[in-house]
């Protein structure tokens, strides 16, 4: 049987991180990866000479990814990534703080009855700002060698240190369901949903009102999102980890220690780090000749967490228009929250959603198809337009998007289920080419090359992530692993012996950023055992 120091499941950005530290210190490592490439939902490809992002759009540096790339040696050259937020016909820039003041002009002028509800919305997104500059403030201490720069520790790093107590204090106190925040400061419904529809359910208030700050710290890795897998998966080979892709794990053997892929093939591990989706490890592992109180734990892990949800999922349509970059530019940058409609999705997303799938059973497809009709005119987009960004992300004078909105997996599953799935997404396709031809993309339909589309049973097969979440699990309670700051290091720990866990299903809230952290925590341990070992 092959055998490692150490194996690592799953090669998204945790796993590569992972991988690349214990490379970098001398370990036998693999890395094993079920698809034929590496990067997991960080994944750029190109379709007939237009470049489209499959996975996150840009990237937030947090203070994580970049010092990350920077500790482990790799040189990634960044574009900008500005954002526009628009609504119905009026859409602002958002290059930097400053640009807030565009935002509450732009609410109150679609919301002119509602002036001191925005008043009171702004103030607490310039309080959360605050918050942000001290949280990234400084490079995350894991990726930045202190003993290289003292002066930079105690002049900078402690006196940061305090100011990050405080912030951690303000955030606990703001981890509530966005929703319910904005109930208790906003009256108008239309508003409400204005402002949180295109954040998952339940998002902790403090993540969903710093997301103005953040949309001023995005970058784009020149050559795609996907460059920044590319980057670390040649770290990882050149510093002499092995890759192993197109092999998924189905099963981990804790007593034994081995796992095996769906060959049956064999790997013996001396520790494991699972860098995928927990349900998957918690339904794999066989517990047979384990200590009881040992298995028991374990047991009562997997009934925490398959009961579990995964969070929101997205569905993306892919568009090739043959109309010159110049023209989008006009409309807005290369990244763009767009909401045709000022109405706001009210309980459509909500008590309309749930009825519809109570009720399925006697729900007919005209059914579906009048709330997707409603659903796609008042959702919120997510539009990002590669070409903006980088000129070589399309060919001459054409121009690709991709736009994308929050969308319920249970409902495609039920769809696909019903037998229907490939008219559906022809369905969802033709809505929003009609409604952001009808608001900002007049030339749309009229100039499209070809379309296409993935829904949250794409991101599902694609990862194999449980109910096709983007981010690891639901806000909506009870979240099953750490989601307090201060306990970061333990989230990484599992009741399996000699196994870890790491990326945006061991911590919560997640993303990139927390991918990377918990990715550079998981073999922490290990890495500092050897260093203790090789000093004596
Ligand atoms: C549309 C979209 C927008 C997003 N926007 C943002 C954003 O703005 N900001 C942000 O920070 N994040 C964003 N995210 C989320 C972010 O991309 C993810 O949280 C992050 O990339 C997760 O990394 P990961 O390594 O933890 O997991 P993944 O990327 O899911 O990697 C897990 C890997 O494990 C592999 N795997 C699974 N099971 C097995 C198995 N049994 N055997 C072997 N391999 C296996 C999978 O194929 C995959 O490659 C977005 C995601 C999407 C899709």
């Amino acid at each position: 049987m092959e055998r490692h120091e150490v194996i690592v499941v799953g090669g998204g950005i945790a796993g590569l991180t992972a991988t690349a530290y214990l490379a970098r210190e001398g370990f036998d490592v693999l890395l094993m990866e079920k698809n034929e490439r590496c990067g997991g939902l960080i994944n750029t490809f190109v379709k007939e000479g237009f470049r489209f992002e499959g996975g996150v759009r840009a990237l937030e540096s947090a203070g994580i990814i970049l010092p990350m790339l920077k500790d482990l040696g790799i040189a990634l050259e960044t574009l900008e990534n500005p954002v526009s937020v628009g609504i119905a016909d009026h859409v602002i820039q958002v290059r930097s703080q400053a640009n807030l003041h565009d935002y509450e002009v732009l609410l109150k002028s679609c919301y002119p009855e509602s002036v001191e509800d925005v008043d009171r919305v702004i103030a607490t997104i310039k309080r959360i700002m605050k918050d942000m500059q001290v949280l990234y403030g400084v490079s995350n201490p894991l990726f930045n060698d202190f003993r290289s720069d003292m002066a930079y520790f105690v002049k900078v790093y402690i006196p940061w240190f305090f100011k990050f107590l405080i912030t951690l204090l303000n955030i606990s106190r703001m981890r509530g369901p966005v929703e319910e925040f904005l109930d208790g400061i906003v009256r108008q419904r239309a508003l409400r949903d204005i402002i949180s529809q295109h954040f998952f359910k339940g998002t902790p208030t403090f993540f969903a009102m710093s997301y103005f700050y953040l949309y001023t710290d995005y970058f784009y890795p020149k050559g795609g999102v996907g460059q920044i897998a590319a980057s670390v998966q040649d770290k990882i080979l050149t510093s002499g980890g092995q890759i192993k892709t197109a092999t998924e794990i189905t099963t981990v053997n804790a007593a034994e220690k081995w796992i095996s892929d769906s060959s049956g093939n064999r790997y013996a591990y001396e520790n494991l780090i699972w860098a995928a989706d927990l349900k998957t490890l918690y339904r794999i592992t066989e517990t047979a000749g384990l200590p009881p109180e040992v298995a028991g734990e374990i047991q009562t892990h997997r009934q925490k967490l398959l009961v579990a949800h995964g969070a929101d999922s997205v569905l993306t349509l892919y568009a090739a228009v043959d109309t010159p970059p110049e023209t989008f530019r006009e409309l807005s940058n290369g990244h763009f929250f767009y909401t045709p409609s000022k109405q706001g999705l009210g309980e459509i997303h909500r008590s309309e959603l749930k009825t519809l799938l109570e009720n399925w059973a006697t729900v007919t497809k005209a059914d579906v198809l009048a709330w997707l009709d409603r659903f796609c005119q008042l959702t919120t987009y997510e539009i990002s337009i590669p070409v903006l960004k980088e000129p070589a992300a399309a060919p001459e004078g054409k121009t690709g998007l991709i736009i994308s909105t929050l969308f319920e997996y249970e409902l495609v599953k039920r769809v696909y289920e019903s037998g229907w799935y490939d008219e559906f997404r022809q369905e969802v396709e033709q809505r929003m080419i009609d409604v952001l031809t009808a608001s900002i993309y007049p030339m749309l339909r009229e100039n499209l090359l070809f379309k296409f589309s993935t829904t949250p049973l794409t991101i599902e097969k694609m990862v194999a992530s449980s109910e096709g979440a983007i981010v690891g699990w639901s806000f909506e309670a009870p979240i099953p692993v750490t989601s307090s700051m201060l306990k970061i290091n333990d989230t990484v720990k599992t009741p399996i012996p000699h196994v870890t866990q790491a990326g945006q299903w061991a911590y919560s809230p997640t993303g990139v950023p927390t991918a990377i952290l918990t990715g550079r925590l998981a073999p922490d341990k290990l890495i500092r055992e050897r260093k203790a070992r090789a000093r004596k």
